[in-house]
């Protein structure tokens, strides 16, 4: 049989094309970030199964690929029928940014801003937009309440959403404190608010009257008569009147509509409280957000604030506001934009014209390259056509080849590979300038 050459279902190769794009994403949101005041920080791809457990994961804990202990704890867990597995892949940064912060905090400056790019996997059944291995690209605040935090993540965001050319991005607000405010206020029991919450997180995409007739069976006629007034206010996008929403929380209501006049006054016009706005992790404690592009049907990232979090480290309760981007999704619009094409190709592609003058092609490329040029070199000899090919595909500007003519007469032959055009030229004149007109 033989091996299959496919990467399995949910992994992905990439193509020089697709990193590019890759790259040019994690650049721009890198030199937004650190614009921001924001420092890069790193953690490891495996975790202890502690930590990826028990706290604050959701329905993502279910989807970690694990691995299997080795040789003798592998064999006394089969032999005790116990637990196969101590370690796991993490499934998003945020988990593994809190056992570093707990890990590192006498180190970082207070309050903390990180932000963390990487790769998470998830064994979730594969399809378009959904992967087992993708990125992630998250800003953090840790250690301050303040709403300044909110502002600053979502800007950022929405700046490094700019710069790559979807200012039309919107972000969506909400308070998870308003929503169980607006829950308790309407007389929903107790036990069925979490349901509740899965039902009205559907406004979005499904008609209003499923999801009543949902809620109706959930929680009775009068709760969801409330309801219609507070959380299913604004479901249909439209400006809505809201406020009998913030009169179920009329504190955490004012800290959104802070958040919301700053952003507007920061240039961000796209921002509205949408009182159905859930977000899936329960981590979350205060503020979530979700931002949304008209030609995607899923988020372009999310986030909000987790303040209880890093107890699960047992140190105290640190307050933290955060957001990731959807980094596969952001690739889709690029890829669909053409923005952050593959960049052009190198200035140079040194043929070598045969095994006897390789060495001088070889001297040619270290030379260019010493000088700041950028050179490919044919790693090889062979036909010329075979190798003009080759600089044709790697997009060179120009071609230089030491042929037994040019060496004997200390020149290069450079051939400009949009127009053709071919010249006579010294080394120095390659290095200096070239084309020098
Ligand atoms: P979450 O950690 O589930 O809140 O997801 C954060 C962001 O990651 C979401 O906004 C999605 O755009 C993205 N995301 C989640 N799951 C996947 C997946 N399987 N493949 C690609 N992107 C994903």
């Amino acid at each position: 049989m033989s091996i299959p050459v496919n990467p399995p279902s949910g992994f992905r190769d990439f193509l020089p094309e697709a990193c590019a794009r890759r790259e040019f994403a994690v650049r721009v949101i890198s030199e937004v970030y650190r614009s921001f005041g924001f420092e890069p920080i790193a953690t490891s791809a495996v975790e202890d199964l502690a930590v990826l457990t028990g706290k604050g994961g959701g329905e993502n804990e279910k989807l970690i690929f694990k691995i299997l202990k080795r040789g003798d704890k592998l064999e006394a867990a089969r032999a005790a029928n116990g637990e196969l597995s101590d370690l796991g892949l993490r499934f998003d940064l945020t988990l593994p940014l809190s056992r570093f912060y707990a890990k590192h905090q006498s180190r970082l400056p207070h309050p903390f801003k990180a932000f963390h790019i990487g790769p998470v996997w998830r064994a979730e059944r594969a399809q378009k937009g959904r992967y087992r291995e993708f990125y992630q690209c998250d800003a953090d605040i840790i250690g301050s309440e303040s709403p300044l935090c909110e502002v600053e993540v979502i800007s950022a965001i929405l700046t490094a959403f700019e710069r790559m050319g979807f200012a039309d991005a919107t972000v969506h607000l909400n308070d998870r404190a308003l929503v169980y405010a607006a829950l308790a206020q309407a007389g929903a029991p107790e036990s069925q608010r979490g349901q509740a919450c899965i039902a009205l997180d559907k406004l979005d995409k499904t008609p209003r009257e499923s999801v009543e007739a949902e809620l109706l069976g959930l929680l009775g006629a009068e709760p969801v008569a409330a309801l219609q007034k507070t959380l299913m206010a604004d479901a249909a996008g439209a400006a809505a009147d809201l406020s009998a929403y913030e009169a179920a929380g009329p504190q955490s209501y004012q800290r959104l509509a802070w958040i919301a006049k700053e952003l507007a006054a920061s240039g961000w016009t796209h921002v509205r409280v949408n009182p159905s706005l859930m977000r899936g992790l329960d981590y979350y404690t205060g503020p979530v957000f979700e931002f949304r592009h008209a030609k995607l049907s899923g988020s372009l990232g999310g986030g909000g604030r987790y303040d209880r979090l890093s107890e699960k480290f047992g140190g105290p309760a640190v307050p933290a506001c955060g957001a990731s981007i959807g980094f596969e999704r952001l690739l889709l619009l690029l890829e669909e934009s053409g923005a952050g094409a593959a960049s052009a190709g190198p200035e140079f592609c040194v043929l070598v014209f045969d095994e006897s003058l390789r060495e001088k092609s070889l001297e040619l490329a270290r030379r260019l390259r010493a000088a700041g040029k950028t050179a490919d070199l044919y790693p090889g000899t062979g036909k010329l056509k075979a190798q003009f090919k080759y600089a044709d595909a790697k997009r060179a500007a120009h071609a230089l080849i030491i042929g037994p003519d040019e060496a004997a007469a200390g020149l290069v032959k450079a051939k400009n590979l949009k127009t053709g055009e071919e010249r006579l030229v010294k080394a120095e004149e390659l290095v200096e300038k070239y084309p020098s007109q």
